[in-house]
């Protein structure tokens, strides 16, 4: 079974914007394609899980989105990294068209992105890691078995960090995580 880094994207990644829709607006976290691509060489599994309710509330299409990834995707590759499998969730439990507007097990906290991902690549739950600026990624790892949870302070994670859980790490930015971890792992 393959480790993973399962990566929250919005804040994460690239800068937090309210419900990036437009890929003019996609923006990466200085150092975060190098330290992916160094994670990748070390043989970590790279999962993208990110809440994307804009489509529910109309803000963007799957289309869209499709098309963000794969803006990221080239602008990861200039860096020798890549993604090995994005995780979305498009709902929202109270807003948009009723194919949207649904309860779903995938909309972070719950942690049903990631035992989905676990699933199609074969990923050991216990020896991955989880990064996300905000305190619902790390809630939704730990729910799918994930232990090891690091909060960057990019995003919304300089707002959410006095909440930080006990034994949680802080980082101040995806590379800064990334070589945490590679240096634990
Ligand atoms: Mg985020
Ligand atoms: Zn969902």
């Amino acid at each position: 079974m393959a480790r993973a880094l399962f990566l929250d994207r919005d804040g994460t990644i690239n800068r937090e914007v309210d419900y990036l829709a437009r890929v003019k607006d996609l923006e990466l976290i200085p150092g975060a394609a190098e330290a992916i691509a160094l994670a990748q060489a070390a043989g970590w599994k790279i999962v993208v899980i990110t809440n994307q309710s804009g489509i529910a509330r109309g803000l963007l299409t799957e289309a869209d989105l499709q098309d963000l990834h794969d803006a990221m995707d080239i602008a990861l590759a200039k860096a020798g990294a890549s993604v090995d499998l994005y995780k979305f969730c498009p709902h929202h439990p109270e807003v948009g068209p009723i194919a949207y507007r649904q309860v779903c097990d995938c909309r972070k906290p719950k942690p049903g992105m990631y035992l989905e991902a676990m699933a199609e690549l074969d990923l050991d739950a216990a020896t991955s890691w989880c990064v996300g600026d905000s305190l619902r990624d790390l809630s939704a790892a730990r729910a799918a078995g994930v232990p090891g949870c690091v909060l960057v302070e990019t995003g919304k994670g300089s707002q959410q960090k006095k909440d930080l859980t006990e034994g949680d790490h802080l980082a101040a930015d995806l590379p800064a995580a990334i070589a945490w971890i590679l240096d634990r792992a």
